[in-house]
This record gives structure tokens, C-alpha cells and sequence, in this order.
């Protein structure tokens, strides 16, 4: 029978067929015959799924066009009843690329969580945000297609240029500076939150979100696995929109700060166990050296701290105060390593003349001996003259060395005496190092004990001249992120480099003093209020005209400062005080400022 594929051509036959061999045209004949000349298995014979599969693929063909040739095969193909031709049949009905499989999906959302945290200049979040979900409304259908879409919105985000996020100079804080580097914070803290008011909804989502990912992220750095999680799940917050989504993040939400409270409890753990070791140490320490003073003072200081709860201010100020007192230390030190070496050398010249008169007086008793000997023995008095002139002698020689030794040793005993003297002094010293140390010997300001005095000195001056007098406190703006951003020894280095322009621009009878970590105490004599303010806004901008370099980076530093003018009678911590407030003041208007206080 000749193979026919027509539907047309195998109707025709099929009734044909139906009229050679005389049966009656049931829809039932004509469909067992038509099955016969298509090559399709007799309904009958075919299983009862088989029969559902190919009536959907025959509804299939019809509804679907561009595929009928395929629906077509494979019912052949279950016609036939191979299994080969039906796996041939499935296989060409699936897509081309097998299911996204080989779309690199991962590596996509990557790159679009690092692109969505970059602050691109001209592109908000929002706008991120808004490019997102219409490409995701518009192609979630085809995953493919989808892919390229995302990644090309992705990469439209990349061509621009990644914004400084130092805040200008009027902002207040740090600058970015187009040849320098600026101490933005990592994660970039400083980003403002868009919310629309007639999305209260979609602004708390963002808002949560943000905040886990500039609040809460940064600071896991040591926790990578816990800083990715949270970076999930501010995206999570910030793309659930219905019940079912919200309610999953609340659940991971709450599941994050369960491992969180473990993680920081274990950080706690460390930390107490830490401080207990230094108390046992610092307290068996004090025990050991009852009798060394100058040590039980600095001890007493470290006792004081770490009773205290530890804060890095406190920290700074103790590793300050060690800090000086090594200082002088290593100066005192060289000088009674010499005295002690003076006392060495006269016990050596000591020790050396005992041994030589033991011996020469070992000698002369043997001597005396022999000749008590020969005297005893001879009758000759020319012979005995001669024994008495060598006793003689011998007894002189004797005499000399006694005497020089005895001159000797009376200069050693003086020496010693002096350096005995020397040494009491030195230690004596020692004692009072931290009284008397008035310098900060990193920044060569006063220290607290110099500020002391200097404003004793210029409030009776105030008083008997009857003059204002004003006090600044002034505080670097962001230091922390400098040494984290740069490290502690560049931190030093841009104290000595503010001292020294912030005095350049004072008057030359303004002190200052360091008064904590990165904040100073500037007394101003003879200075009314205006003047004061002048004055500091005068440093302020000389600081802002020079730079601190750091490894050839330009880098600006800015500070923010209260000044208190002197009420009538007032003391210096309650002057410091006020100044205190209005600093305060001057960082929560936006840094790098100056606030005169009430
Ligand atoms: P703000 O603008 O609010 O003042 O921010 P800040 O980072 O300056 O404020 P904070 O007082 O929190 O940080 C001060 C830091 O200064 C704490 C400590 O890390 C650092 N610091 C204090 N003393 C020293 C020091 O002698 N050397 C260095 N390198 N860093 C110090
Ligand atoms: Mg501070
Ligand atoms: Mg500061």
C-alpha cells in the first residue's frame, strides 16, 4: 500500500477503502481505516492514556500552528508504538537550550547586587529599582530572552561612572577631591533614602532594606557568610510585595538575628574572657612589684580601665598616657644603666685589689716566716743585718701596695656613692614621670596636665586683667574611618599634620592641648565671642587649604568645634562643658563647622 501523509489523500483512500471492502461508513470503520492507511495503530489496540495523549495532540495542533508538524510526529510516533521514534518525537517538541540550564543566571545576579550597591552618579536606586521591574513585568515570560534584558540594563548602570561619596565642603564632612582620595565610608553610609509619600508601603520596604544593607552588612565584615545573608535579605525586603513574600522575610529576618545574637554573644564571650586575663595579670603584676612605685601608678591606671566598660576612647587615652610614659622612661633609662654600670666597674676594681693585698699579705707572712727562720738560725750579725734589710724591704713593698689599694678603694666607695645618689635621683624621676610630663609627645600639644595649668594660668590672668577670655573644643570630623580606611599609623600622622596647621593659624597667644584621642582644647586669651568663632573658622579653612598627603593621595581632613565664651566667674570644665554641647551641635548640622555656645 502506498504510503500516504496527505490527510486529504488518506480520506480518499480511506473511503474507497470502506466501499471495496463493503462495510458500513460508522465513524468507527472510517476511523480504523484511515488509522490503517496513515500507518496509525487501530484506536483499539491502544492504551487508554495513549487514546487521552493523542486527542490533546491533535487539540494541541490545532491551537498551537508552528508546532502541528511536531504534535504530528510523535503521534505517528505513538501510532507506531516505537519507543525510539517517541523519544525522537518528545526531543525535538523541547526548546532548543535545554530549560535555562545553560543560562549563567548566578553570575548575573551577581554582578547586578554589586552594580545595584555601586552609587553611580546620575542613577538613584530608584531608578534602579524602577528599570528592574519593568524588564522583569515585561520579559519574565521567556527566561532567556529575560537574561539578556536584565544584562543589558545591568550593564547600562556599569557605563556610568562611580560618584565620590564624600559630601562637599558646605555638606560638611569629607570632600571629594578630584585628584584626591576621600574618606568615604565603605558601603557607603551617606546614601539618602528616597521615599515616596504615596507609597508608605514601598518606602518601609526600602527603608528596611537599606538599612540591613548600609547598617547592618558593613558591619559583619567578619562574618562574610552572615554579611551575604543580610545582603539577600535587603534585596528580599526590598522586592516583596505580596503576603506571601513579606511573610518569608520576617521569617528570615528573624531566623538572621538568631544566628547574629549567637555570633555576637561568642564576640562578647572572647571579649570578657580577654579582659578577665589582663585584671589576672595586671592584679598578680601589682602583687609582684610591691616595692616599684613609678609601675604600681601605671598598673593602677590599667586597673582603672578595665573596670570601666571599654570604650576605644578610653582605650586611646590609657595607650596615650603608656605611650609617654615609655617615652620618658626610655630617656631615665640609659642614664641609670650608666650609673649601674659605674657601681659594676668599682665593685670589679674592688674585688681585684682584695685579691692582690690577700695575696701580697699571704706573701709577706711566708716571707716573715722564712726570715723569723733564718733569724733563729744564724749567729752572724752581718748576716742577720742582712736579713732585716730584706724584712724591711719587703715590708715596705708591702706598705705601698696596702696604701694604693686603700686610695683606690676610697675612690671607688666615693664613686659608688655617687652613683648610688644618681640613681635614687633617676628613680625618684621615674616616680613622678607622669606628673611631670606636660607634653603630648605625639603631637608635642599640651596634655591634660598641661591644659590644666595653662588655664589656671589664663583665668587669674582673665580675672586681674578683666578680660574675656573664650574656650573651642574641636573634634576631627569621621577620624575613624580614616584609620580604617588608611590604618592607625596614617590616623597618627594626620594629628601631627592638624596640630601643626591648626597652629599656624592660631593667634601666637592661643594654646592648645590635646584634650582626648582626636579632639583639642584651644584656650583663646583676650578673645570675645566674634573673634573666637573668627579665629576658628580662620584654622577650618587653612586646614581646608591643606591637604594631608598620605602615600601620595591627597586626603582632607575637616572638623566640626563649639566655642564657649567665659561667664563671669566660670571655670574651665564648665566652660569645656558648654563648648562640648555646641560641638555636638556643630556635628549633627552636618560636620565641619564652627558653633558658638550659649
Ligand atoms: P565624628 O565625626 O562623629 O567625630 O566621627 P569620628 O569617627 O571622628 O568619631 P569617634 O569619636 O567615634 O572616633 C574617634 C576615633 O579616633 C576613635 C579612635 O579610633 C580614633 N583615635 C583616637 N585617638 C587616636 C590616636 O591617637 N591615633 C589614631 N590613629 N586614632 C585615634
Ligand atoms: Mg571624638
Ligand atoms: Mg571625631
Amino acid at each position: 500500500m502506498p504510503a500516504f501523509t496527505n490527510p486529504t489523500d488518506i480520506a480518499r483512500e480511506t473511503l474507497k477503502l470502506l466501499s471495496a471492502r463493503r462495510l458500513a461508513p460508522t465513524p468507527e470503520n472510517y476511523q480504523t481505516i484511515y488509522h490503517e492507511i496513515a500507518g496509525i495503530k487501530p484506536l483499539a489496540s491502544q492504551s487508554k492514556g495513549d487514546q487521552t495523549l493523542l486527542k490533546a495532540l491533535q487539540e494541541l495542533t490545532r491551537q498551537v500552528p508552528g508546532m502541528g508538524p511536531q504534535f504530528k510526529a510523535l503521534a505517528k510516533a505513538l501510532g507506531s508504538g516505537e519507543q525510539k521514534a517517541v523519544e525522537a518525537a518528545l526531543a525535538s517538541l523541547l526548546p532548543k537550550s535545554e530549560a535555562g540550564s545553560e543560562i549563567p543566571w548566578g553570575d548575573l545576579i551577581r554582578e547586578l547586587m554589586r552594580q545595584w550597591d555601586l552609587k553611580q552618579s546620575g542613577i538613584t536606586v530608584a531608578r534602579k529599582k524602577d528599570g528592574l521591574e519593568r524588564v522583569l513585568s515585561n520579559f519574565s515570560r521567556d527566561s532567556a530572552v529575560l537574561f539578556t534584558k536584565v544584562q543589558a540594563l545591568v550593564s547600562s548602570w556599569a557605563e556610568n561612572p562611580v560618584a565620590q561619596t564624600g559630601v562637599p565642603v558646605e555638606g560638611g564632612e569629607v570632600v571629594a577631591e578630584p585628584q584626591g582620595k576621600t574618606l568615604a565610608e565603605p558601603g557607603g553610609s551617606s546614601a539618602t533614602l528616597e521615599i515616596s509619600t504615596s507609597d508608605i508601603p514601598g518606602a518601609l520596604r526600602e527603608m528596611l532594606a537599606q538599612t540591613i544593607q548600609t547598617g547592618v552588612a558593613p558591619r559583619l565584615s567578619q562574618f562574610p557568610d552572615l554579611r551575604d545573608e543580610a545582603m539577600l535579605l535587603a534585596q528580599q525586603a526590598r522586592e516583596a510585595r505580596d503576603q506571601l513574600s513579606i511573610q518569608g522575610v520576617a521569617k528570615n529576618l528573624k531566623q538572621f538575628w538568631i544566628k547574629l545574637e549567637l555570633r555576637n554573644d561568642s564576640d562578647a564571650q572572647v571579649l570578657d574572657g580577654l579582659v578577665r586575663l589582663l585584671r589576672l595579670l595586671v592584679d598578680n603584676i601589682s602583687e609582684l612589684m610591691l616595692g616599684d612605685q613609678w609601675l604600681g601608678g601605671q598598673i593602677a591606671v590599667v586597673q582603672d580601665i578595665i573596670a570601666k566598660p571599654l570604650d576605644s576612647r578610653v582605650l586611646y587615652d590609657a595607650e596615650r598616657s603608656f605611650k609617654e610614659v615609655i617615652f620618658k622612661q626610655g630617656n631615665l633609662k640609659n642614664s641609670l644603666m650608666e650609673a649601674k654600670d659605674t657601681i659594676k666597674n668599682m665593685m670589679a676594681t674592688f674585688i681585684d685589689r682584695m685579691s692582690e693585698m690577700t695575696a701580697s699579705t699571704g706573701e709577706y707572712h711566708s716571707k716573715i716566716e722564712k726570715y723569723t727562720e733564718e733569724i733563729g738560725r744564724t749567729e752572724d750579725i752581718n748576716k742577720l743585718n742582712q736579713i732585716l734589710g730584706n724584712l724591711m724591704k719587703d715590708t715596705r713593698g708591702m706598705q705601698l701596695d696596702m696604701l694604693r689599694s686603700r686610695d683606690e678603694l676610697e675612690l671607688a666607695h666615693k664613686r659608688v656613692k655617687e652613683a648610688e645618689e644618681k640613681i635614687r635621683q633617676l628613680e625618684k624621676e621615674l616616680d613622678h614621670v607622669s606628673e611631670l610630663v606636660h607634653e603630648d609627645h605625639l603631637t608635642g600639644t599640651l596634655n591634660r596636665r598641661g591644659m590644666d595649668n595653662a588655664f589656671e594660668r589664663e583665668l587669674s590672668r582673665a580675672d586681674r586683667l578683666n578680660v574675656p577670655l573664650c574656650v573651642s573644643l574641636l573634634d576631627i570630623d569621621h577620624f575613624k574611618r580614616l584609620n580604617d580606611t588608611y590604618g592607625h599609623d596614617a590616623g597618627d600622622e594626620a594629628l601631627i599634620h592638624l596640630v601643626r596647621v591648626v597652629k599656624e593659624a592660631l593667634r601666637p597667644t592661643d594654646v592648645i592641648a590635646r584634650f582626648g584621642g582626636e579632639e583639642f582644647v584651644i584656650i583663646l586669651p583676650d578673645a570675645g565671642m566674634d573673634e573666637a568663632v573668627m579665629v576658628m573658622t580662620r584654622v577650618q579653612r587653612h586646614l581646608t587649604k591643606n591637604f594631608f598627603m598620605h602615600d601620595n593621595q591627597r586626603l582632607l581632613i575637616t572638623f566640626s568645634a563649639g566655642v564657649a565664651l567665659r561667664g563671669a566667674g566660670e571655670g574651665a570644665e564648665s566652660m569645656i562643658s558648654r563648648a562640648d554641647k555646641a560641638l555636638y551641635q556643630a556635628k549633627e548640622s552636618g560636620r565641619n563647622r564652627v558653633v558658638p555656645a550659649d
